[in-house]
């Protein structure tokens, strides 16, 4: 019998059992797919947003300020990619210019620190590939940019090291109240728990409605991108907003953590809420909006194009609240989700603490977390590696740099990589300029030897994406 089980494992899943896991209680995380992150955390704009976009006085404006002054701390202790290069929204008309200073005015009132509008001199000085027509800025010094699957990763690693269960492959199907708990049915087997907590992100109304009536309705909207190869990462430092519209935070030019540049998302309500294709016609829609913000990117550069589904609702909060007796509903956690999550986890901590649960810290709770990069080291940290280990001298991986003991190292990992995608989350092999047309093959035979698997059964990304069919 569980204390608490928490159905998906996306960023919102992994800072619920990250938060919960310093506490004396039986953790279970069940998550459908075959690797943690696979929704709507591994496929967005990796933004930390400042907080100034969500209504003064929101849940969600609590949470995202909060989760942004968090990131950079947890970052540092579980040694995930971060950097606090700001952001700005830019104005290009004097209806903008009046965007800018309500912004400026509910950034305020949330609590967001050393914000200010900057004039077009000081702007186009900071940015001087920006388009010409920007005039001025709303500046957030206080925003970053993240690697969103590293962020779940690592809460979720450093959770399951400090005792908690993950069950990948295990679909939740149905959840019935037994007399004193409730029973959890999977497609693997059942589970018993006191609590459940729905962070099922796009599924999170299917899961609600399992055990209780309809209360609200998830909209899936989808969001499509370009990242360009690391030529086009420095041609901006900030992350660079045009002023939001009803449909969202609109289409955002931003370097990102691994120094690549990101471009995108649109924004489109969609039926099937798995449905990640991306579309020649809205890619040209995005690019044509980036262009109001910077004429000189070279999209030739582009590396590849992804999209994400958004779990937008028809509230205009987080949606979390106990939608049945011992059943907390954490739905509807659209962007700036992944900015939130941690302070989503510390407040899911505060309601099951105040519903009753008994919450006793753990005496030998781990808290930090260390990855090897070995691009990261310097010449004699590398010698002292490579003579300790000799797979850490040879590269794989040649557009990231990224070796052989690395990719060991995600095969057997707490949350042990199981797919070549799994490794590129873990070590970024194959997140280069090749995107693994080189590196793919190498990391096949390695995932097949480390873990004693057949070739034919290591996949590429999700259940069926088979690379190799049969031997000939
Ligand atoms: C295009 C786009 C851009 C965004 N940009 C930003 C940004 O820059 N900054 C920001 O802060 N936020 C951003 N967001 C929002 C952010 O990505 C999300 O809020 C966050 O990732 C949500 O996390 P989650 O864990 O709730 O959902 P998910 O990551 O989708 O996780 C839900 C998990 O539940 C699992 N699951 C579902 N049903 C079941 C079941 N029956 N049984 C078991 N498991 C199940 C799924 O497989 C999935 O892994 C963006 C989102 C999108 C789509």
């Amino acid at each position: 019998m569980y204390d608490v089980l928490i159905v998906g494992c996306g960023v919102v899943g992994a800072a619920t059992a990250y938060a919960l896991s310093r506490y004396q209680l039986k953790i279970a995380v069940l998550e459908k797919e075959n690797d943690v992150a696979m929704g709507a955390t591994r496929a967005n704009s990796a933004i930390i947003h400042a907080g100034f976009d969500p209504e003064e006085g929101t849940l969600m404006a609590k949470l995202n300020v909060r989760g942004c002054l968090m990131a950079e701390e947890l970052c540092r202790k579980l040694d995930v990619p971060y950097r606090k290069n700001g952001s700005l929204v830019l104005s290009f008309s004097e209806d903008e210019d009046k965007t800018l200073e309500k912004l400026y005015r509910r950034g305020i009132s949330n609590g967001v620190p050393d914000l200010r509008i900057l004039e077009s001199e000081e702007l186009h000085e900071l940015e001087p590939n920006l388009s010409p027509t920007a005039r001025r800025a709303l500046y957030a010094p206080s925003a970053g940019i993240v690697s969103p699957w590293d962020y779940a990763l690592a809460m979720a690693e450093t959770a399951v090291r400090n005792g908690a269960e993950l069950f990948l492959e295990t679909e939740v199907h149905a959840i019935e109240k037994t007399e004193t708990a409730w029973r959890v049915h999977t497609n693997r087997k059942s589970f018993e728990t006191a609590y459940v907590i729905n962070c099922a992100g796009v599924h999170s109304g299917q899961i609600h409605e399992m055990v209780a009536a309809p209360a609200f309705r998830i909209i899936p909207c989808k969001g499509q991108y370009f990242l360009l190869d690391k030529s086009e990462g420095t041609l901006c430092t900030r992350t660079l907003f045009q002023c939001p519209s009803k449909v969202g935070k609109g289409v955002l030019v931003s370097p990102t953590v691994h120094g690549n540049l990101i471009v995108g998302p649109d924004a489109v309500d969609i039926e099937n809420c798995e449905d990640t294709s991306t579309t020649a016609a809205q890619l040209a829609f995005v690019r044509k909006t980036a262009e109001k913000t910077m004429t000189k990117i070279n999209y030739r550069n582009t590396i590849r194009n992804f999209a994400g589904v958004r779990s937008n609702s028809d509230r205009k909060d987080f949606i979390i609240f106990f939608g049945e007796e011992k059943f907390l509903d954490v739905a509807g956690i659209k962007s700036p989700g992944l900015t939130a999550a941690p302070a989503i986890g510390e407040y899911v901590v505060k309601l099951l603490e105040n519903d009753g649960l008994v919450l006793r810290k753990k005496e030998d709770y781990t808290d930090s977390r260390k990855v090897i990069r070995v691009k990261e080291l310097s010449s004699s940290e590398k010698n002292d590696l490579i003579k300790k280990d000799p797979s850490y001298g040879r590269v794989v991986c040649r557009c990231e740099t990224v070796t052989e003991g690395e990719i060991v190292a995600a095969a057997h990992g707490p949350i042990p990589a199981k797919t070549v995608d799994g490794v590129k989350r873990r070590c970024n092999a194959g997140m280069g300029r090749c995107q693994g047309g080189f590196c793919g093959p190498r990391v096949v035979d390695i995932l097949a030897r480390e873990q004693n698997r057949q070739k034919e059964e290591i996949l590429k990304d999700k259940e069926g994406s088979f690379i190799l069919l049969s031997k000939l």
